[in-house]
This record gives structure tokens, C-alpha cells and sequence, in this order.
């Protein structure tokens, strides 16, 4: 069946490969939203013909304007525009792959359009979670994940009886570039070899994320609001080769995985077609070839960053907001060669140190975010 997109991100990793996807699938796409970069956007505007278009950052918007004056579409700035984007009602499903908490008030916008959101946007759960989901309830819509962990258990999930909610969901990580480093080896790491992630291709706050092994954390909390699950029901296992996404363990503890080769088309695919199923450019999975498949425990006391997040979500409230704000902000400080790769977990630590309140509205997570950041640029700089 082909169907009609809203792409936000479509410059970004996950926006190359959704475009990929849906040139194959013969999807249309009605409104695209970008941040910054001009050039790339307007390549693809000229490709795809969208009615509606916006970027971030009002400059570029308005040099894209005169670039496509000879293009019907509109073009939209700003969060507002990014919004309109989310929500342009031609749309069948919204695909969020925006960086960051930028994301957060487009998926919003989405889902009060009543549109299906296909989730690549993590930090839109992580920072907002109890507001997304409450929002979708209200609405009738669904989150569809893209997060290939995330894809991964919706997809051994499947089939399941009523009754037959999960009783662990255990969540798979490559280990990132330093896997078996000591913390003393991540003194004197640099961005380029923190940017060398092994198995996967990806936008740059998500590889760094990686690194650090924040971005498990952050999925721990993205899976207890995609598949209300208890944080500490939630375990991670390393698995370097990244063929196995992720699993799910019954009450009998029969255990069910969802494998493939390591190329986000798949739960891209998934989180579009969805229930249905297919053919994909991806190449088939050969697990002769693979040869074998290793697993090891995660090492906290290097990587803390996974029971960071564990305990933001236990506290619950603004903490998960709070530290994703802050990480946003030490990733930012890293690749801008101000901040040690090994100062980004301790310094996103001290945010727990404070008070955080409820996550009671949308601006309450957006405040708790701007405090956060401006938090972590004081402590970095001390
Ligand atoms: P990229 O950095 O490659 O792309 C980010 C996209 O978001 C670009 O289109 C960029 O536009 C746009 N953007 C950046 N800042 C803003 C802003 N403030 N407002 C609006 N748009 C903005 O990131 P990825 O594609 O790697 O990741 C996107 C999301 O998907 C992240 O949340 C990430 O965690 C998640 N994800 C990514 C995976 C991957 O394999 N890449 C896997 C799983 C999840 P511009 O080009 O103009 O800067
Ligand atoms: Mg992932």
C-alpha cells in the first residue's frame, strides 16, 4: 500500500536511508523539515517535490526560499515550522529523525494532528516521556520505533497473547569504539576516534553517545515509555557484532530475538509499513558467514553512563530530561574541543545532585531542559 510522509531530519543519517526506503516503496512525501544546511535540503526538495518544507534555523530557511522561488512549495522556519511539518495533514505517519530535544515539540505537534509517529527521535522519549505517551492515549496514535533495539522488541513482540506482557526486555550494544578500554585508556580519547564507531554509520551526537555508552542509556528510558516496562526489567548485554537488536524474555523464560545485518533500512521499513512486511535492499542475514556471535556483560565502572540513566528514570520526573539536556550539552562541548571525552559522564552525573520536579507539562520539560544545559556549561567551565 503506498502511503504519504512527513520527514523530519531528511539530511541526517536516518533521513538519507528513510528516503532510500521510501523511493523503494514508491511513498510520497509530503513535507520535509531539515536544521541548518541549505545545500543538501534543497537537492532533495528538487527530487521530492514537497508542498511543504521548513528548516530549524530561519537563515537558511530564507535563502532556501529564494533558491526554490521557481518551486511551488512553501517554506516554513523555526520550531513552528518544524511543527507544521509534523502535522501537515496529507501525512499517513510522521518519520522524526531530528537530533535531539529539537524533536520533542514536532512529535508532539504529530500526535495532536493524529498521525502515527515513526520514532527515530529518541531523545523526544527520554526527555518527555510521560507527555508523548499520555499525548498518543489521548489521540488513539501510535509510536512506531526505528531505534533498530527498539524495532527489534516490538517486532518479538508480535503475536503475543493478551496476557503475555514480557518479564525482561534485554537491549543489545555493540560496546562502541572503546570496548575493553579502562577508563585510564579513555583519558586521552579524541573526536575522530571517538567517531569511529565499528558497526554503524551515523549522525554525530548519536556516534559520540555511543562512545560513552549514554546512548544505551538513553534507550533504557526510551523502552520503558515505548513498551511500559519497569526500569530495573530492563537489561543490557554487549554484543559486538550486532546482528542480534534485541530481546524479549517471557514468564516461561523462553527468550525471542529479532536478527539481521546492521543497516537501519530494516526497522526503518518496518516502522512504515507496519503490520506488514516488504522486499528490502538490504542484504539477506548469513549467519554462516557471521561464524559466531559473542555476548558480554557491560562494564559500569568504565561506562556509567547506562546506570545514570537507569536511575533518572527511577527517580522519574524531570531527571531523564534533565540529563539528556545536559548530555546534549557536553556532546556539543566535546566536538567543539572543549570538553575531555572522559570529563562527559562525570559532568552529566552532577545534574542528579539537584532537585528536578514533575514532568507535568511540555514547557516544564523544555524548562528542565534549558536548565540542565545552562547547569553543564557551568560545571564545565569551573
Ligand atoms: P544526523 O546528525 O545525521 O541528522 C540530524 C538531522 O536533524 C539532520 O537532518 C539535521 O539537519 C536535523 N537537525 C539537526 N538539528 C536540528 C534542529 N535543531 N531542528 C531541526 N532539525 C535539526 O543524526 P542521525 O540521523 O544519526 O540521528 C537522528 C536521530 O535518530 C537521533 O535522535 C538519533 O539518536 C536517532 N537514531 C539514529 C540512528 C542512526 O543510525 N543514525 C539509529 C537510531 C536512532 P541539518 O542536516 O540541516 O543539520
Ligand atoms: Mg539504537
Amino acid at each position: 500500500m503506498s502511503k504519504t510522509i512527513s520527514l523530519l531530519g531528511a539530511t541526517g543519517s536516518i533521513g538519507l536511508q528513510a528516503l532510500d526506503v521510501a523511493e523503494k516503496l514508491n511513498y510520497t512525501v509530503a513535507a520535509m523539515a531539515a536544521g541548518s544546511r541549505v545545500e543538501p535540503f534543497e537537492q532533495q526538495i528538487r527530487q521530492w517535490r514537497p508542498s511543504l518544507v521548513a528548516m530549524a534555523d530561519e537563515r537558511a530557511a530564507a535563502d532556501l526560499k529564494v533558491r526554490i522561488a521557481d518551486l511551488p512549495t512553501k517554506v516554513t522556519a523555526g520550531p513552528d515550522g518544524l511543527c507544521e511539518v509534523a502535522a501537515i495533514p496529507e501525512a499517513d505517519v510522521t518519520l522524526n529523525s531530528i537530533m535531539g530535544v529539537a524533536g520533542f515539540l514536532p512529535t508532539l505537534a504529530a500526535i495532536e494532528a493524529g498521525h502515527d509517529v515513526a520514532l527515530a527521535n529518541k531523545e523526544t522519549l527520554v526527555a518527555g516521556g510521560a507527555v508523548v505517551t499520555a499525548a498518543c492515549a489521548e489521540k488513539g496514535v501510535r509510536l512506531l520505533p526505528v531505534d533498530s533495539e527498539h524495532s527489534a522488541i516490538f517486532q518479538c513482540l508480535q503475536g503475543r497473547p493478551p496476557q503475555g506482557k514480557p518479564q525482561k526486555l534485554i537491549l543489545t550494544c555493540s560496546g562502541g569504539p572503546f570496548f575493553g578500554k579502562t577508563k585510564a585508556d579513555l583519558e586521552a580519547v579524541t573526536l575522530e576516534q571517538a567517531l569511529a564507531h565499528p558497526n554503524w554509520s551515523m549522525g554525530l551526537k548519536i556516534t559520540v553517545d555511543s562512545a560513552t555508552m549514554m546512548n544505551k542509556g538513553l534507550e533504557l528510558i526510551e523502552a520503558k515509555w515505548l513498551f511500559d516496562m519497569e526500569p530495573d526489567a530492563i537489561d543490557v548485554v554487549i554484543h559486538r557484532e550486532s546482528i542480534v537488536h534485541s530481546l524479549v524474555e517471557y514468564a516461561d523464560n523462553s527468550v525471542i530475538a529479532q536478527l539481521g545485518v546492521p543497516d537501519m533500512r530494516i526497522p526503518i521499513q518496518y516502522a512504515l509499513t507496519y503490520p506488514d512486511r516488504y522486499p528490502s535492499p538490504v542484504k539477506p542475514l548469513s549467519l554462516a558467514e557471521a561464524g559466531k556471535l559473542t555476548f558480554f556483560a557491560p562494564d559500569h565502572e568504565t561506562f556509567p553512563a547506562i546506570e545514570l540513566c537507569r536511575a533518572a528514570i527511577k527517580r522519574g520526573g524531570l531527571y531523564p530530561a534533565a540529563v539528556n539536556g545536559a548530555n546534549e550539552q557536553a556532546v556539543a562541548l566535546f566536538a567543539a574541543g572543549k570538553l575531555p571525552f572522559a570529563s562527559i559522564t562525570p559532568l552529566v552525573s552532577r545534574i542528579m545532585e539537584q532537585p528536578w520536579g514533575e514532568a507535568t507539562s511540555a514547557e516544564a520539560v523544555l524548562e528542565a531542559d534549558r536548565e540542565s544545559r545552562a547547569l553543564l556549561l557551568e560545571l564545565a567551565e569551573a
